[in-house]
């Protein structure tokens, strides 16, 4: 049997082919001293990886290098074997040095083989369709060939706003206890830091995420008992003193390979099934899980290879130190950009409004580079990889494929922010001013935003009437002159 080699987001026992397979796992810490991560991240895959050799004992090597070539060197002529690994560039190294790959990604439900057959002959390639297609082989939340409640998609019941009270009242996700092992991480990432051989963004917090697969069920138990059946109606929404709203914060366990996209989703539909939860919020959760981001898994591999380099907006900013650094505290006007700033800082999650709404939308509409706003996110978030990123950021958030993920840019103005979440009441912004000293720079950075891409929208029929609209603003000159000089400020 070779030895397999667990990359950092395989940590999960379907990644071994028995129980006692050899295995080696490999620390490579230049990866640090390239890029700017943030510390939960790194914090995050040590202890994954540390913990995970802990478990195997005799049957692993743990090597703690400088790159991956030394850890290959230092473990000298052994016939090693992966699992099909999650990123281009990794695919690459293990392919050019000989291993043996095992095909199929064991942290998803979906082969690259079967998307391409759900691909054949189709013109689009809608969330949508692959999401039934995906209930109906997996048998989830079906009665025989018909959705569970007869509906495939519950998306009108789960666009509620906030409630009018400070947090959602759900009891608080589960976490884990910080042991030894996180402690010696904490002292090895301070020394780096202070040898210069790595540089963080983000605050350094007791960890919040699962990094054993035994964390990751109690995890994903709790969620589903406490507070699945309120995840629906309010998914969309954001309340400044409650981030966690009743989303599941999952994603870490998930993508280091801790739990199984199909494991989840199933948990969903027995708290249906028992009558636990209402069928709203599991189709909502099961839609993400087992739709979004198997679509997102997929599409990664699907895309042409220069998808990374698409810039359909011709958008060349750099991203401004106060934003990139998460340390803008006091900098930041706009309450909803820094609340989310600051929650990102503080724990390397926010859940996807403000990931698309705010930050995604924010960069959008400044015109920042689409290559750099990926490569942040990929930095300061602890589930960012790069399968993740090209869809959800390049595509979905930045509109740099031109349309090939979303039909539309994702760019609104603070009238959206102010229906779905309690930021504006707070802020000395008022979300319906667009010029003067109280214009909020989302609504104002969204008409900017139209005018300056007026000629490469105006193809797309969805952007027709919000192009009308911008005609008919007379005090468009004043704004796109007051957005100009507002720049890249600290809004
Ligand atoms: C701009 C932008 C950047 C994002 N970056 C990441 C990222 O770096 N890593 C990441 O895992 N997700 C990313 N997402 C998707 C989504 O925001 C997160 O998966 C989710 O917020 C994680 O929190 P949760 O576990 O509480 O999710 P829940 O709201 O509880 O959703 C359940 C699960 O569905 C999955 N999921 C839902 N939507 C997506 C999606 N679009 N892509 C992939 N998985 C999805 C996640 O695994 C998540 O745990 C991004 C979305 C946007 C718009
Ligand atoms: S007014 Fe504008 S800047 Fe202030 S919180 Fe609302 S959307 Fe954000």
């Amino acid at each position: 049997m070779t030895r397999r080699w667990l990359f950092a987001d395989q940590l999960g026992p379907q990644f071994l082919d028995t129980p006692d397979q050899p295995a080696l796992l490999v620390e490579s810490r230049a990866v640090f001293g390239r890029r700017r991560f943030h510390r939960a991240k790194a914090h995050l895959l040590l202890s994954g990886l540390r913990h995970r050799a802990l478990e195997l004992g005799d049957q692993a090597v743990l090597l703690q290098v400088g790159t991956y070539g030394e850890a290959l060197r230092e473990l000298g002529d052994v016939e090693l074997s992966v699992v099909q690994p999650t990123s281009y560039a990794a695919d690459a190294f293990v392919r050019e040095r000989g291993f043996e790959v095992v095909p199929e990604g064991r942290g998803f439900a979906t082969t690259r083989e079967e998307f391409a057959t759900w691909v054949d002959g189709r013109k689009r390639l809608l969330m949508e369709d692959f999401y039934r297609w995906q209930r109906a082989r997996f048998e989830l939340l079906m009665d025989g060939s018909e959705p569970a409640g007869g509906q495939w998609n519950l998306d009108h019941d789960n666009r509620e706003p906030p409630p009018k009270r400070t947090t959602l009242g759900v009891p608080e996700p589960w976490w884990p206890t910080e042991d030894d092992v996180d402690a010696q991480v904490r002292e090895d990432l301070d020394r780096w830091q202070r040898d210069g051989l790595a540089d963080f963004v983000g605050d350094d917090r007791p960890r919040w995420a699962a990094v054993t697969r035994e964390e990751a069920v109690t995890a994903l138990a709790h969620f589903v008992e406490h507070r699945l059946p309120e995840f629906g109606p309010t998914e969309d929404a954001m309340l400044a003193e409650d981030p966690w709203m009743a989303h599941s914060a999952l994603s870490p366990a998930l993508n280091l390979g801790l739990l199984h996209p199909l494991e989840c989703a199933q948990a969903a539909e027995q708290a249906y099934r028992s009558g636990n939860a209402p069928l709203n919020s599991v189709e909502g959760y099961v839609r993400q899980v087992i739709g979004w981001r198997e679509y997102v898994w997929s599409l990664y591999w699907h895309f042409p290879r220069d998808y990374r380099e698409r810039n359909a907006l011709g958008a060349t900013g750099d991203l401004p130190e106060w934003f990139s650094s998460l340390d803008a505290a006091g900098e930041v006007t706009a309450n909803c950009l820094g609340s989310v700033l600051r929650d990102l800082r503080e724990r390397g999650w926010v859940h996807h409004i403000p990931r698309l709404m705010v930050l995604g939308n924010y960069a959008l509409q400044r015109g920042w580079d689409p290559r750099q706003v990926t490569a942040w996110f990929h930095e300061a978030f602890v589930d960012g990889y790069d399968w993740v990123m090209l869809p959800n950021v390049t595509g979905m958030s930045q509109h740099a494929d031109g349309g090939v993920l979303a039909t539309k840019p994702y760019a609104s103005g603070g009238a959206y922010i102010n229906r779905m979440s309690d930021y504006c009441g707070g802020c000395a912004y008022d979300p319906k001013v667009r010029v003067g000293e109280r214009a909020c720079p989302f609504t104002a950075g969204y008409w900017a935003f139209l005018d300056r891409n007026a000629d490469a929208l105006r193809g797309n029929r969805r952007m027709l009437q919000p192009l009308a609209g911008l005609t008919r603003l007379k005090d468009l000159p004043e704004l796109v002159e007051q957005e100009r000089v507002r720049g890249d400020a600290a809004p």
